[in-house]
């Protein structure tokens, strides 16, 4: 069982390295984060370094979501890269990493990522709506930000039940 490192854990602040070997250890991490992230409340994506990898991998699947919207489905995302981004959203978020707090963040609406599969072949693909904004928050987690960072005004930072 893989523990979800949360705040204050400087784990959560640093930037993690890219993945350059494509081997059995990866695939293992992504089994491990696929794990962590069924047993969070809610969870539609998970990035390496809140289990502690400081590794440039993330999960997002919005199929899991509370509320349906258009997605691909489970994405592992090895070296994701947004390469394009277009539009304003606002939107709710919390984090596994940040149990007590969700928060209004603001978002581009659209998104192309340019990322890696489990095997280090390349793939593009375009998201909108609530899985732009899930990818949008799982790739900031690679650079140490979190969703908290993005909060607009503390009016919008409001405590879970
Ligand atoms: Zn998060």
């Amino acid at each position: 069982m893989n523990e979800i490192l949360t705040l204050p854990d400087a784990r959560l602040r640093q930037i993690s390295k890219p993945v350059e070997v494509f081997d059995l250890a990866l695939k293992t991490l992504l089994e491990a984060m696929q794990t962590s992230m069924e047993q969070g409340p809610g969870g539609v994506g998970i990035a390496a370094p809140q289990l502690g990898e400081l590794l440039r991998v993330v999960i997002v699947d919005c199929s899991l979501g509370l509320h349906p919207c258009k997605n691909h489905g489970r994405l592992l995302m090895v070296n994701p890269e947004i390469i394009y981004q277009s539009g304003k959203a606002l939107g709710r978020e919390g984090c596994l990493s940040v149990p007590e707090w969700v928060a209004t963040v603001q978002r581009s609406k659209k998104v192309t990522v340019r990322y890696q599969d489990i095997s280090g072949e390349y793939h593009e693909l375009a998201a909108t709506g609530f899985e732009a904004r899930v990818i949008q928050h799982e790739l900031d987690h690679l650079d140490g930000v979190l969703f908290i960072d993005r909060v607009l005004s503390v009016h919008d930072l409001v405590r879970r039940m």
